[in-house]
């Protein structure tokens, strides 16, 4: 701070010394601040200004001392300046606030917010201002940034609800155009049977194409209100627990006929172990039913078509890859919108409405899936979904999955938890006790603490199986607030059990998962997800792995040694999930260098492309990006000991 009347010397004076080290204090606080202070007296000349007031003008304090805004701005300015000056003078009124946008001496505009208050001597006469001047220029951007974030998300709004009255008007107007049309329908077959009149040759050719625009009108339609349905927001979901090679096998049995109708070779590749899962059956039916109907129309005779179902860590994923024709890179990204037929070929267009694959991506959305598709022209296409298995995927006796069923269709509220014995096959190999007493034990603390809940807890073990090291467990009609107080039951249960037995390294997962009423299965919402307390791991899926989000760069090595910058989402020891801006090949494999924040760094990781979530980013105007699964394929030892340290060091 620089003033006309600063001076040095102390006099000796007691009070001449209290005011220079109060003078002092204001001079370091007026300093400090990033803000712009000065005194101006009656003249607008400066008499005093802080450090920010010279270093703004590119001066030094002493040098703007005695000098007027007509000597340091352009004139415009200086003049608007001492009219607001003058006005704080005249009105002996502050100035609060006032905000104008400026230039910078070194050129760079922004906007500063100005207050000016009046001076006054004893007598209350004025004698000057005091002005601060604040750069705003960050906070009338960012109040800019979300004017715009605010007028873009109206737009959005306004684009839904748009969207959804074009909907309700599909909805309704093919509802009306089936009465019609199944009349006109009535009308030519009855003309093309001859009952009214006898139709010579030529006439029935007619009515055969007039039949056959009628037959894809009624499809058209169909397929048009169903996806109105699907889109409403009544729409929901009939879960049920279904074995899933059974349900693809009816599927396959259906399509076979078809294939061989076109000589094309039909084959299925199913997981050896039985798949159980929570879906809708009629739709994920239509989903197949969809894919298949599609590879068989896409393909030309003397081609191939298989199906592949693999297990993932917590999902299920189904291929479907056909030798067909394939589709244009271009195209890829449409095919899943409404009435988009892509086909070069007239005579593959005519067979479609472009509605199927749209039906397709809602259900597998409604189920919380991923889809997405490969394709190359002339060689093929290979269609992939996942579902979330949430649960375990062990078959349950007949009457277990009954009773499970039995409940979702009376849409009850329902509780699953799925315990798992994570590293269930070392531990059976090292630990002393027999698995038949290890889940007898298990099985009396389930018992107790579900009989401990305040309002009794009803539940019922569904599954226990000391082979696989896994238990199931129903709690029909239960609330969030009971299953939660069993969960820590039973971790505590578990671990004076351990204690008790003496029990090392055991790692148990707890899986749990809420069936409600509106039609939705899901993870449960709002239990200790974290509960990573010595051995017993209580989250919202059931997992081999402990998986935590962790947000980091990573490198994914390309051929010809190109790295590809991703974003890391999360990761456990069995994978990482990342965002990038590429879509890598389902089942290929590629290696990563990773780094974690720790500072620690693996080079040439080893994975495979488990899942891609396509994540349409079109709205905003930037394209589209890939969320992608990969699943590491057998990391060595020291790989492992630095992944699982980390993963430990951040969610002990
Ligand atoms: P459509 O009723 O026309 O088959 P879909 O929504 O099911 O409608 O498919 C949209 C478009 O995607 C099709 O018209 C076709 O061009 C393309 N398509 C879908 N599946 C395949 C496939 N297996 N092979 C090649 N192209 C396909």
């Amino acid at each position: 701070m620089s003033g006309k009347n600063k001076t040095n010397s102390s006099c000796g004076n007691p009070e001449y010394a209290q005011l220079s080290a109060r003078y002092k204090l204001l001079e370091s606080l007026m300093d400090s601040v990033p803000d712009v202070i000065y005194f101006k007296d009656i003249n607008g000349r400066l008499i005093m200004v802080n450090q920010a007031h010279a270093r703004g003008l590119g001066l030094a304090p002493k040098e703007v001392i005695g000098k007027t805004d007509f000597d340091i701005f352009p004139r415009a300015r200086a003049e608007r300046m001492r009219k607001d000056d003058l006005q704080v003078i005249k009105t002996g009124k502050p100035i609060i606030d006032k905000i104008e946008r400026a230039t910078r001496p070194d050129g760079v505009d922004n906007y500063v917010s100005t207050t000016k208050i009046p001076r006054f001597d004893k007598n209350g006469k004025i004698i000057g201002i005091i002005g601060i001047t604040r750069d705003i220029t960050r906070r009338i951007h960012l109040d800019q940034v979300v004017q715009q974030k605010e007028v873009t998300e109206k737009k959005i709004r306004d684009l839904e609800e748009l969207n959804k009255m074009k909907s309700e008007l599909i909805s309704v107007v093919s509802h009306e155009l089936r009465t019609p049309l199944a009349i006109v329908n009535e009308a030519v077959n009855l003309v093309y049977e001859g009952i009214p009149g006898v139709i010579n040759q030529r006439q029935k050719e007619i009515l055969d194409k007039a039949q056959a625009n009628l037959q894809r009108l009624k499809r058209m339609t169909d397929e048009l209100l169903d996806l109105s349905r699907i889109e409403g927001r009544d729409f929901k979901l009939r879960y049920s627990l279904v074995n899933f090679n059974d349900l693809l096998g009816a599927s396959l049995d259906f399509f076979k006929r078809a294939a061989a109708e076109k000589k094309i070779e039909l084959s299925c590749d199913l997981p050896k172990k039985q798949v159980n899962i929570f879906l809708d059956f009629e739709r994920i039916n239509q989903v197949i039913y969809n894919l298949l109907n599609n590879a068989i129309k896409y393909t030309e005779e003397g081609g191939r078509i298989s199906v592949e179902v693999k297990i993932l860590e917590n999902k299920l994923r189904v291929g479907v890859i056909d030798s067909g024709i394939g589709i244009a890179k271009d195209d890829l990204n449409k095919i899943f919108n409404k009435f988009v037929q892509v086909s070069r070929i007239p005579q593959f267009r005519q067979k479609g409405v472009g509605l199927g694959l749209s039906i397709v991506k809602e259900l597998i959305e409604k189920h919380e899936g991923e889809i997405w598709v490969e394709s190359k022209p002339g060689v093929g296409s290979k269609f992939y979904f996942t579902l979330p298995f949430f649960y375990t995927l062990r078959e349950l006796n007949k009457n277990s999955q009954d009773k499970v069923n039995r409940l979702l269709e009376k849409n009850i509220p329902l509780y699953l938890i799925n315990i798992l014995v994570v590293n269930y096959r070392i531990f059976r190999k090292m630990t002393r006790i027999s698995p038949q007493e290890f889940f007898s034990g298990l099985r009396e603390i389930i018992s107790r603490s579900a009989n401990r809940t305040g309002e009794k807890l009803k539940s019922e073990i569904i599954f226990m199986d000391d082979k696989f090291g896994e238990c199931s467990i129903i709690f029909p009609r239960a609330h969030a607030g009971q299953v939660s107080e069993f969960c820590d039951r039973f971790k505590k249960g578990v671990t004076d059990f351990i204690k008790q037995k003496d029990l090392r390294e055991v790692f148990i997962n707890i899986g749990v998962v809420a069936y409600s009423p509106e039609g939705k299965l899901k993870q449960a919402q709002g239990l200790p997800v974290n509960l990573h307390i010595s051995k017993i791991y209580i989250g919202s899926e059931v997992r081999r792995f402990r998986r935590m989000e962790y947000k980091a760069n990573i490198d994914i090595l390309l051929p010809g040694k190109i790295k590809d910058p991703s974003e890391v989402i999360d990761i456990s020891e069995g994978g990482i999930c990342l965002a990038s801006s590429r879509q890598l090949k389902t089942d290929s494999r590629i290696r990563l260098d990773l780094k974690l924040p720790s500072g620690r760094q693996l080079s040439a990781v080893p994975a495979r492309v488990a899942w891609i979530k396509v994540v349409d980013t079109l709205r905003y105007g930037e394209g589209q990006s890939y969320k992608i699964g990969l699943e590491f394929i057998r990391l060595d030892g020291a790989q492992k000991k630095v992944i699982s340290g980390f993963i430990k060091s951040r969610t002990a």
